[in-house]
């Protein structure tokens, strides 16, 4: 049976007593057991803390980004053994916004997938089309050279560490939603193209999340979707009320 997870993606937000004040918020509201797995990710600065705050707790912390080399000098990055010497064992990598801000090829994102599993990390990989793709009716086409060029390269017993986050970009921090017609077709497609290139089993296991403006009203009827296992959320990760909202919106 493949995990219900919901991420919060905290993106460049929240200071260090911002923070705690969040995750404060999340223990004082989180009054029973989520029913899916429960992933924040804040920024570097206060992973180490945040961490500390919630090691007791069902919620799991994980990093928005990581470089791929193990050390050296590449000034203002953090390398996965870092990550792991404060106990994260979670990376999300290839958001959209590293990809088109931050230059994020697939290339380089195929070696930080690489270099992720090597550390024995846990991945959140996330892909999805622009505007200008989906109206072209591209989307099948760049969602699949995404995975086919960051992450298809991995072997078939790392998918046990692999969680995909589909994030049209259009649908990010724009209020506009995918349909959840659309986010099923598309999670659907991956999740095939994971059996062709791996087998079933690994398809039916791993978890597909859906990003892009979900919130309290729309998380139900996007999660209700036979391949949507849940979502990474942005803004609305920032109230903890409406973020606990979303992760109880499992039927
Ligand atoms: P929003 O929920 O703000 O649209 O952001 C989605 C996202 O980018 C999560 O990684």
């Amino acid at each position: 049976m493949r995990k219900n997870i919901v991420a919060g993606n905290w993106k460049m937000n929240n200071d260090l007593s911002e923070t705690h004040e969040l995750i404060a918020h999340l223990k004082m509201q989180m009054v029973k057991e989520p029913t899916a797995e429960v992933y924040v990710a804040p920024s570097f600065i206060s992973l180490y803390s945040a961490f500390q705050s919630l090691k007791d707790t069902p919620v799991k912390v994980a990093a928005q980004n990581m470089h791929f080399a193990e050390k050296g000098a590449f000034t203002g990055e953090v390398s996965a053994k870092m990550l792991k010497s404060i106990g994260v064992n979670t990376v999300i990598l290839g958001h959209s916004e590293r990809r088109a801000q931050f230059d994020e090829s697939d290339e380089i994102l195929s070696k930080k997938v690489s270099a992720a599993i090597a550390n024995e990390m846990e991945i959140i990989f996330c892909f999805g089309e622009e505007l200008k793709e989906r109206k072209a009716n591209k989307h099948f086409d760049v969602v699949k050279s995404q995975l086919e060029n960051a992450i298809f390269h991995l072997p078939k017993d790392a998918w046990k560490n692999v969680i995909l986050a589909y994030e049209p970009v259009w649908a990010i921090g724009t209020g506009e939603t995918a349909s959840p017609e659309q986010a099923q077709e598309v999670h659907a497609y991956v999740r095939k193209i994971v059996a062709e290139n791996y087998d079933q089993a690994t398809a039916d296991e791993v978890s597909i999340l859906y990003g892009g403006s979900v919130k309290p009203d729309n998380a139900r009827e996007i999660f209700a979707n036979e391949d949507v296992d849940g979502g990474l959320i942005g803004g609305a990760s920032l109230n903890a009320i409406d973020f606990l909202a979303i992760v109880n919106s499992f039927e």
